[in-house]
């Protein structure tokens, strides 16, 4: 299973995959960060498409075109907002992977490309968000047989380190 994840270092609006993850808002409007850059590339179709959807609640999902990028598909999902653990966020996070991966069987993904969901703007530790990423990837992974590829694509050094390192943590055998 260790070979059907991946962690780089790069721009998720480049990567070459079946579906990329936008960690979303409410309303799924552009926005900033990795949103704004998704919705940049995409270009102002996703934009129409993402009107009409009717926003998303957190930790829900919802799928669209690429358009304009290199992915097929765009699945939106609205992490929760960090604040210090209070109202379950760690459960609402898991949550939106868990939507994400529903749409892999019957969009017949291969391979999707996932951000750090709720830890720029949101305030998300990174620390905790990389462990219920990585140990969502697992849990999914382990009972499908069809999707080749889950990667993480880190923005910056310091993001990659961390989710590395919880990768190695999680995923080596005693
Ligand atoms: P949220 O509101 O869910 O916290 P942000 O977009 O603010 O979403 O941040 C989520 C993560 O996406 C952060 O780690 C941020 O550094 C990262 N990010 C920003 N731009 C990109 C990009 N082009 N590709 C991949 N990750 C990105």
């Amino acid at each position: 299973m260790r070979e059907r994840m991946e962690i780089i270092e790069g721009d998720i609006t480049q990567q070459k995959v079946d579906a990329i993850v936008n960690a979303a808002n409410e309303a799924l409007i552009a926005g900033g960060g990795v949103s704004g850059a998704i919705h940049r590339t995409a270009g102002l179709g996703l934009e129409e498409e993402c009107l009409k959807l009717g926003g998303c609640e957190e930790g829900q999902a919802k799928i669209t075109k690429g358009y304009y990028l290199p992915a097929k598909w765009v699945i939106h999902t609205v992490g929760p907002v960090w604040e210090g653990g209070t109202y379950e966020e760690h459960k609402i996070l898991a949550q939106c992977y868990r939507n994400c991966f529903a749409f892999v069987e019957p969009y017949n993904i291969k391979t999707i490309a996932f951000p750090s969901i709720s830890t720029g703007a949101y305030g998300f530790p990174i620390e905790k968000a990389a462990k219920i990423a990585i140990s969502e990837a697992r849990l999914f992974l382990e009972q499908n047989t069809t999707l080749d590829k889950v990667i993480f694509v880190c923005y910056g050094k310091q993001d990659y380190e961390c989710y590395t390192a919880i990768f190695e943590q999680l995923l080596t055998p005693y």
